[in-house]
């Protein structure tokens, strides 16, 4: 019996063919629709409907690129099961190269919204019910806030044994946030419906990182493998070695000024060593940004002007540090030969 055809926001996709969906979400006052742009790819036989979006947080744009590479690739062809993938899910900031939705609301958390409530709580409503719901398998790609980069990392609630284990593995990003889930995130939401979703942290906002893009797009294409929804590829090798990170936290700007790291991303750091100094533009006062844990430095401030209490370098756990470390030193040596080469270390 032939497979069904697969129904989002009331286009029909027949099995073995594609279709780009125009999901209406609003108007802007100009009077101008906007939508939320969504590509399917409906396989000829049945699998997993996984979700892959991008730019939830409206100036996170490597996630972008990863989903037009991961739409152009031969791989994706041959699916089983259903891609749905969503560029840009907040519209509204893509096109401010802002964070934000209009009233300042953070979509993601605005999960799961409603249709009576804010703007945020709308949007969040509607991608809700025409996209996210019809997912069986999420990853919501991201990347640090504005001026801040992350080192490649995959944030989850891991449970031993569990499909979001098994996804965040397969990914194959050298670092695992074993992260809580926050309140009103997308993931939060998700994961409230047994649905496992795996977060990809990588680079900075508003820019285009090479050395977040290309592993993004293979991270993707390995889960896909790995939830049985590609069989043809014919070099099937084990992902890199990952450790999770069972904690985090940030070293904060000790008082304002001007910041000169000491690390960069992806240094391992031992307790109390000076990460950075942050000092008045005559160096009459300068202070010192010490690690508050021995870990590995998984994001970073790429902006030299810091006020007191700002947080500067982000400080992962973890209890298998050594295999962190040797973990990162694979990654650099797999993305340091790009045409903007990563720089670790
Ligand atoms: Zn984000």
């Amino acid at each position: 019996m032939a497979r069904a055809p697969f129904e989002l926001a009331g286009v029909r996709v027949a099995p073995g063919s594609r279709a780009q969906i125009d999901v209406p979400v609003a108007k802007l006052y100009t009077h101008a629709p906007l939508h939320i742009p969504v590509e399917v790819i409906h396989g000829r036989q049945s699998g997993p409907v996984l979700l892959v979006c991008g730019a939830i947080h409206g100036d996170e744009i490597n996630g972008v690129e990863i989903v037009r590479r991961l739409l152009r690739s031969s791989a994706v062809r041959g699916l089983r099961g259903t891609l749905i993938a969503v560029p840009i899910v907040n519209v509204f900031g893509f096109v401010q190269h802002s964070r934000y939705l209009p009233d300042r609301r953070d979509l993601n958390r605005c999960f799961p919204g409603s249709e009576s409530g804010s703007l945020g709580s709308r949007v969040a409503a509607l991608f809700r019910e025409q996209i996210v719901d019809l997912a069986t398998h999420i990853i919501d790609l991201h990347t640090g806030a504005i001026h801040r980069t992350n080192l490649p990392q995959i944030r989850a609630q891991l449970t031993p044994g569990g499909e979001t284990e098994a996804m965040a593995m397969a990914f194959g990003v050298p670092v695992i946030l074993n992260a809580e889930l926050r309140e009103g995130s997308l993931r939060h939401y998700a994961q409230g419906n047994g649905v496992p979703v795996l977060t990809y942290e990588a680079g900075e906002a508003l820019r285009f990182d090479e050395w977040a893009i290309a592993p993004g797009v293979r991270g993707v294409r390995r889960v896909m493998r790995s939830i049985g929804m590609l069989t043809s590829d014919r070099r099937r090798t084990a992902p890199p070695a990952a450790e999770v990170a069972n904690g985090s936290s940030w070293a904060r700007a000790t008082i304002d000024g001007i910041l000169r790291p000491k690390v960069r991303l992806g240094a391992r750091v031992a307790k109390g060593e000076l990460l950075g100094l942050v000092a008045d533009p005559f160096g009459n006062v300068e202070g010192e940004v010490r690690a508050n844990a021995d870990g590995i430095v998984i994001g970073m401030s790429n902006l030299p002007l810091a006020n007191e209490g700002e947080a500067l370098f982000h400080v992962a756990r973890f209890d298998a540090i050594e295999e962190a470390e040797s973990a990162i030193e694979t990654f650099q040596s797999d993305y340091e030969s790009l045409p903007e080469g990563l720089n670790l270390k």
